[in-house]
């Protein structure tokens, strides 16, 4: 039984009808369609000779023991978002399914390392705000007096929720014991962005995942009279915000994959006859280098100061989140690259902007590489979400690849 990528694309079919309706995949984590899902994965695996269980953060581990105890992991997750599409998180699972078919077959039972697909769970934290919920728990990342008190909208505590799929949160450190033994970690995706498809590739190199600074940025001004107060007389915050607005894409610019977003602007009173006298905004910067989200940072803290002091206003910042980049192995990301070549006969390295259970992976100190396939259109989390039949087919010999000559190179 060789590689067979038309199986995985059929089973991602299989997979789709089983757990969508019109609105596209309903695979939320922690529901009955999520855990259906889960149960015809395991239907996929009753002809393989591979030990399978849960662990105690429910991620899904099915292992393929091989001559050395030190593993190679490849992962993905089978929960979506609510009107989600048929390939995000799936296509990782199932075609780390097949990888895993063909390692078996090739090496009788037992390749030269043992072999581990993971389907992770709750990536998306679409139900209780919480993503990567299972890999962080894996990585030791997690904190469960944070998570304890999250419910979802009908007022379920997630607590209770998990309990009903038998994952007790208590137990969740339990689920590092897992990284015993783990040598690498390969994880496939849909870029889920426009990228590579303006680029006319169907594979890329992933470098690692953006780091986040996120920020509330609040302009004060003085409310006023739109009709008696002379335009010289005025502070204005919004008019502020808007310079910072516009700065932002300078700032972002000087850098060629960084991202500055104000995505939210709220203006007090917010009447039509009243100068605005207090402005909320949020700022969302993300780039892959340390220093340059570092930079970028510093740089709007400045221009919002320069921009408060030419309206008469004053700025104050509060930090709602922010995460570190995660650059991935340099060593896997030269094998990444070998297998993409090898399969489409180019290849590009891009980071992600979307964080992903590698990030977390590869915190926890595992060496880790991730490739993307094309996104049509750059969209995700949508029904409309998908792929070009042969991009699929060869991300999944491109993965197999990867696979092959990482094992060659967790023994060495
Ligand atoms: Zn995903």
């Amino acid at each position: 039984m060789s590689l067979d990528p038309k199986r995985t694309i059929a089973e991602l079919k299989e997979l789709r009808a089983l757990t969508s309706d019109e609105n596209g995949a309903q695979r939320v984590a922690w529901t009955d369609t999520w855990l259906k899902a889960r149960k015809w994965f395991l239907s996929k695996l009753s002809d393989l000779p591979v030990e399978q269980h849960y662990d105690s953060a429910g991620n899904n581990w099915v292992t393929l023991p091989g001559a050395s105890e030190k593993a190679l992991l490849i992962g993905g997750h089978l929960d979506s978002v609510p009107n989600g599409g048929w390939l995000d998180g799936a296509l990782n699972v199932l075609a780390g399914l097949e990888v895993l078919r063909r390692f078996a077959s090739e090496f009788n039972g037992r390749p030269p390392v043992t072999i581990r697909l993971v389907d992770w769970a709750d990536e998306e934290g679409a139900r209780f705000g919480r993503s990567l919920l299972g890999s962080s728990a894996f990585a030791g990342t997690h904190s469960i007096a944070v998570d304890r008190v999250r419910a979802d909208r009908d007022g379920v505590k997630m607590e209770d929720a998990l309990r009903r799929c038998g994952v007790e949160m208590d137990r969740f450190p339990e689920a590092e014991r897992e990284r015993k033994n783990a040598g690498a970690y390969l994880e496939l995706h849909i870029e889920q962005g426009p990228v590579l498809e303006s680029l006319g590739l169907p594979l890329g190199v992933v470098l690692g995942t953006k780091g986040v600074e996120r920020h509330n940025i609040t302009f004060y001004g003085q409310e006023a009279h739109s009709g008696s107060t002379p335009m010289n007389a005025r502070h204005d915050a919004l008019a502020a915000a808007a310079k910072l607005a516009l700065e932002i894409r300078t700032i972002a610019g000087k850098h060629a994959d960084a991202v500055c977003t104000m995505g939210s602007l709220k203006t007090f009173p917010g009447i039509v006859t009243a100068v605005v006298g207090r402005c909320e905004a949020t700022l969302d910067q993300r780039d892959l280098n340390a220093g340059v989200l570092a930079q970028m940072y510093r740089e709007a803290q400045e221009a919002s100061r320069r921009f408060a002091a030419e309206e008469k206003c004053t700025v104050e910042w509060s930090r709602l989140w922010n995460i570190e980049p995660v650059p991935f192995h340099p060593a896997l990301l030269n094998l990444c690259e070998e297998a993409v070549r090898e399969t489409s006969g180019s290849t590009h390295s891009m980071p992600s902007g979307p964080l992903h259970d590698a990030a977390e992976v590869s915190r926890a100190g595992i060496p880790t590489v991730m490739m993307f396939v094309q996104s049509l259109n750059g969209i995700s989390h949508n029904k409309i979400e998908d792929t070009r039949q042969e991009h699929l087919e060869m991300s999944v010999i491109a993965l197999d690849k990867l696979a092959s000559k990482t094992v060659d190179w967790i023994l060495k």
